[in-house]
C-alpha cells in the first residue's frame, strides 16, 4: 500500500543523492529491521486489546462465538487494519514537502479536487471518507520564499493527515495549514467532503448525510472573487 510506495521512494532519493550509497543502504535496511520490530510488538499488545474488547462483546451477547473461524483472528486483523489507518502518523508535512521548487513566475491557482480519503473519527475510531479539494496561489515575491510542489505531493498529504485518528474540521486546518507552512503561498483554500461512519452507522443514522468543511487563508480570506472561482471550478465538473 502507499505508505510503503512512500517509504521506498524516500529510500531510492536518499540513495541517488548519496555519495556512499552502501552505507545509506545498510542504515536503511537496519532502520526498516528496527521498525519492523516495533511495529510487530505494538501489532501483539492491540491484538491482546481486541480480544479483550471481544470477550466483552461476548458478555453483553453470550450468541457471540468467538471461535467462529471468521472471528477466531480477528483480533489479529484488527490491530493490522488500525496501523494501517493511522499510517500516516509515521510521516510529517517536511518529508512530503521535501522536493519543492521556486514560484517563480506561476501567478495563477493550482487545484488539485476530488482526492479520496479515508480517515478515522478520533471520538468513536470509526471511519469516514470522502474527498479533498486543495487550491493554493503560488506567491511569486523573489524575496517571500514561496515554492510550488508537484501534484502527486497535495494528495500525500492528505493521506499524512486523514490516515489517523482525526476530525474533519481539523483535516482541513491541517492540509491548509502544511501548505501554508511549508510552500508560504499567497493563499491556500482546502474543501473536504465527508460521510462519517458514526453518523451513517450508528446514532442518529442519517444514511445520506454528508460534511462539508473548508479552511482558508491569505489572499483566499480576502478576495471573494478568488474564492468563487475555486468553488465553481471545484464544484461544476469541468476542471
Ligand atoms: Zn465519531
Amino acid at each position: 500500500m502507499a505508505y510503503e510506495n512512500i517509504f521506498n521512494a524516500e529510500i531510492a532519493r536518499k540513495l541517488a543523492e548519496s555519495s556512499d550509497p552502501d552505507k545509506v543502504l545498510k542504515d536503511e535496511l537496519k532502520a526498516i529491521e528496527e521498525r519492523s520490530i516495533e511495529l510487530n510488538k505494538a501489532r501483539e499488545v492491540m491484538s491482546k486489546g481486541y480480544s479483550q474488547v471481544l470477550k466483552g462483546l461476548q458478555m453483553a451477547f453470550p450468541e457471540l462465538d468467538l471461535e467462529d473461524p471468521n472471528i477466531k483472528d480477528s483480533p489479529n486483523r484488527m490491530a493490522r487494519a488500525l496501523l494501517e489507518l493511522c499510517a500516516g502518523l509515521g510521516s510529517s508535512n517536511s518529508d512530503v514537502f521535501s522536493t519543492s521548487f521556486p514560484a517563480e513566475n506561476y501567478n495563477q491557482v493550482i487545484i488539485l479536487k476530488d482526492i479520496d480519503y479515508t480517515s478515522l473519527c478520533s471520538h468513536h475510531f470509526i471511519p469516514f471518507k470522502g474527498s479533498v479539494s486543495i487550491g493554493y496561489l503560488p506567491d511569486i515575491h523573489p524575496d517571500h520564499g514561496g515554492k510550488v510542489v508537484g501534484l502527486s505531493k497535495l494528495a500525500r498529504i492528505v493521506d499524512v493527515h486523514a490516515q489517523r485518528p482525526q476530525l474533519q474540521e481539523r483535516l482541513s486546518f491541517n492540509i491548509m495549514d502544511a501548505i501554508e507552512k511549508e510552500l508560504k503561498p499567497a493563499g491556500v483554500m482546502v474543501v473536504i467532503k465527508g460521510k462519517h461512519g458514526c453518523l451513517n452507522c450508528r446514532g442518529a443514522k442519517k444514511e445520506r448525510a454528508s460534511m462539508i468543511t473548508s479552511a482558508l487563508s491569505g489572499q483566499f480570506k480576502d478576495d471573494n472573487k478568488l474564492r468563487e472561482e475555486f468553488l465553481s471550478l471545484i464544484n461544476d465538473g469541468t476542471v
